[in-house]
């Protein structure tokens, strides 16, 4: 099959036992690959209810077509799993050349399935796979691990691991590949951490087989330098996402002190400018790209090297906690690329329990004995120690902010900032209805890379809550999770303007099939309607209110910055949802209607 390696690896962890499946032709044509193998198998695979730490849950590593060609960007693997975070359905991708080195192996994707009685990792080199024992690795560090295994195994391996904190269940784990590469979101890592699959090694050296070569190659040379040509390549190069930052605290949206504000008065700090000159090594790229976006970095501080901070981080673990040396938030960076946490729900979860300790609702009995004052580097860190280790109130906070919300009470769930039981990315959005319409609707819970509608509230009026915005959410919702069905970074379109149709061309030109971007948006859509149906079915109850951003966004207007007194009201919010649900055919309580499913082909498979 062109553009496939024609191949899955089922791995039976409780057994030991391997089994290589030739891929399915109906699940490429119907869903591509990525995340959309991911929903599909996911979906049939699971029994209804399984508990996302028991053996029933599975742990997806998926490639795209477009994954290890040479494309801008073709190095996009997705983890996917029944969330421990939230319950429902989750993908997270990750950069880096693990999905290139699956593919020249001969794999499209990897489905791990119960438990190990003992530590262990997958080792893949061509066609000799097995499972090793891994017990001398563990409670070892995601970086650290790593390394180790490339100096054993060989350079050329790539290596996916876990750190600390998802041996022990922290429920934001994440998986780490390429020295600080993650796929972070929804406690992917964690339920690697459950089977006790403590890494992944892989090396291949066989090519992918394309319809037509040289097609394929005029094109991804055209893709090449409209990416070189484009007049943001220079910046996005040199800052990457740190670039981000400073602009985001103009507008108003900077997580600041548990998202309270959108501004950072200590934001230059952060500067990606200073960041550059100050911390930044190199620059660092995922397999393919020429434009890269990683920052290798050194903190003389405290004599650490790390891959960072991007911007999620700068926001998350730097305003939101209100710390402002970018040392200190590179070194947070580094304690959770370590222990394996993601540093959206970390930062989430120390700023929540800061506010409350500013409010009063815990006192140093609840915090083993520390002042959880914002802006406190040391604070930040030793808590950062302890949910890692889940020791004292880091058992809390390791479990979450609604679920520490929950222990804590006296009114603190209306400040614990999450959607469906995720925290949320870096964008204060009560001026922003359209990104925080995204939020409340991404089908993992509130992560912002489904759809980053803010710059479209900046160009048509932040105040205003209308249909084009639930319309663009909608479309930003089938366009970029598309790229994670493709095995493709999305950046080169979102920072450097690479045409869309770019995608459709090359794909026919590797594949030999022709489809227009409308037929792949629909297959997005497909994915989209599939992954809500997990929602329905895995989560009792599931429907409109699990689309409800936190209290605060109506009862708490922004307390400084440029979008000072703005809030989203409570009629606001249920309007979105009215819209949104009405433009996607779904009913009122937000669950997929019979005709929509009909017409994506799913009404055979799901049941609701
Ligand atoms: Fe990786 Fe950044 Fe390049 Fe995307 S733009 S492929 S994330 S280096």
């Amino acid at each position: 099959m062109n553009a496939y390696a024609g191949t899955v690896l089922r791995v039976d962890l409780a057994r030991g036992k391997i089994t290589k499946e030739s891929l399915n032709l109906e699940l490429a044509r119907g869903y591509l690959g990525g995340r959309g193998f991911a929903a599909s198998i996911l979906y049939q695979e699971l029994e209804e209810g399984t508990d996302p730490l028991g053996p029933g849950n599975k742990l997806i590593v998926a490639t795209g077509p477009l994954s290890g060609l040479l494309i801008p960007g073709a190095g996009k693997t997705t983890f996917a799993a029944k969330s421990p975070a939230t319950g429902g359905y989750a993908d997270s991708s990750v950069g880096g050349h693990l999905c290139a080195e699956m593919k020249y192996a001969g794999y499209d994707a990897f489905i791990f399935e119960g438990v190990s009685p003992q530590p262990v990792y997958l080792f893949v080199d061509d066609e000799e796979v097995e499972l090793r024992e891994a017990s001398r690795y563990w409670g070892q560090g995601s970086i650290s691990v790593e390394k180790v295994l490339k100096e054993e195994l060989g350079e050329e391996f790539q290596i996916a691991t876990i750190g600390p904190a998802a041996e022990r269940g922290v429920v934001y784990s994440c998986v780490s590949h390429d020295f600080g590469r993650q796929a972070g979101r929804a406690g992917v890592g964690t339920v690697m951490g459950a089977k006790r699959l403590k890494a992944i090694a892989v090396r291949g050296t066989k090519s992918i087989p394309v319809a037509d070569l040289d097609e394929y190659r005029r094109i991804s040379r055209q893709m090449y330098d409209a990416c070189r040509a484009s007049e943001a390549w220079e910046s996005w190069a040199r800052l990457g996402t740190s670039g981000v930052n400073m602009w985001s605290d103009e507008v108003g949206s900077f997580p600041t002190r548990n998202f309270q504000s959108g501004a950072f008065e200590k934001a230059e700090g952060l500067a990606g400018e200073l960041m550059r000159e100050r911390i930044v090594v190199t620059d660092k790229a995922c397999f393919g790209c020429s434009s890269p976006c990683g920052k290798w970095s050194h903190s003389k501080k405290h004599g650490i090297r790390v891959e960072g901070p991007e911007y999620e981080t700068a926001a998350l673990l730097g305003a939101n906690v209100a710390l402002s040396d970018i040392e200190d938030v590179a070194y947070a960076n580094y304690l959770c690329d370590e222990y394996g946490l993601d540093t959206i729900s970390a930062g989430n979860a120390i700023a929540f329990a800061m506010e409350c300790f500013e409010k009063g609702i815990i006192t140093t009995e609840e915090t083993d004995g520390l002042e959880l004052n914002f802006g406190q580097a040391k604070v930040v860190f030793a808590l950062l120690e302890k949910i890692a280790k889940r020791e004292g109130i880091g058992d809390i906070l390791a479990q979450g902010v609604k679920h520490a919300a929950h222990v804590w009470g006296k009114g603190s769930s209306d400040f614990a900032v999450q959607v469906k039981g995720l925290e949320m990315s870096g964008y204060e959005s009560r001026n922003a209805p359209a990104m925080l319409l995204s939020y409340m609707t991404a089908d993992v819970g509130a992560h912002h890379n489904r759809s980053w509608a803010i710059t479209y509230d900046l160009e048509v009026g932040r105040d205003k809550v209308t249909e084009d915005k639930a319309a663009k959410v909608i479309e930003l919702q089938h366009i970029r999770p598309l790229f994670d069905c493709l095995g493709c970074c999305r950046l080169q379109w979102v920072e450097l303007g690479l045409d869309l149709g770019y995608y459709a061309a090359v794909l026919k030109a590797v594949t030999g099939v022709d489809r227009s971007w409308d037929d792949l948006l629909k297959i997005s859509e497909r994915v989209w309607n599939l992954t809500r149906a997990f929602w329905v079915r895995e989560v009792e109850g599931f429907g409109r209110e699990w689309d409800y951003p936190p209290a605060r966004t109506w009862k708490e207007p922004v307390i400084s910055g440029p979008t000072k007194g703005k809030f989203v009201s409570r009629e606001d919010v249920e309007k979105l949802l009215d819209m949104y649900y009405a433009q996607r055919g779904w009913d009122k309580n937000g669950i997929p209607t019979r005709e929509k499913l009909e017409e994506l082909g799913l009404s055979d498979l799901v049941k609701i």
